[in-house]
């Protein structure tokens, strides 16, 4: 199954890498390089996943997530945060404000997309977590 993806990163290397692994599997991407312009092409597009870098500039990834959710139009769109902190509490707090899944940077790209799909499936809640345990 292919998907509409919006990708929210401000980093133009991490936003062809990961265009070019996604666009390879056949999913269509959307960016934005900005938690505002993210918000508006969220609205006007209703992407099916969004992929959200937390270190933005200005609005960062935490604010953008929880305004996302606090969207009733916008909040069963599932958000996984990329994140490059990769510090204890990092995962939690990402998760806190409201995404629901967390891939840690450098992108590796050989499981990227995997990690990725896995929220596109079905029942995502558990279906994800059972992924999780097995590896
Ligand atoms: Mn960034």
């Amino acid at each position: 199954m292919t998907a509409r993806i919006l990708l929210i990163e401000d980093n133009p290397q991490n936003r062809y890498l990961t265009r070019f692994l996604l666009e390879q599997r056949g999913h269509t991407i959307l960016q934005a390089e900005t938690g505002p312009e993210g918000l508006e092409l969220a609205a006007t597009a209703r992407p099916d996943l969004i992929l959200l870098d937390i270190q933005l500039p200005g609005m960062d990834g935490h604010a953008v997530a929880r305004a996302l959710k606090s969207d009733p139009h916008l909040r069963t769109i599932p958000i996984i945060a990329v994140t490059s902190y990769a510090m204890v509490g990092d995962r939690e707090q990402c998760l806190a404000a409201g995404a629901e899944g967390y891939i840690e940077k450098p992108i590796n790209p050989e499981s990227f997309v995997a990690e990725v799909e896995r929220f596109l499936l079905p029942s995502p809640k558990g279906i994800v977590h059972d992924a999780r345990v097995d590896r």
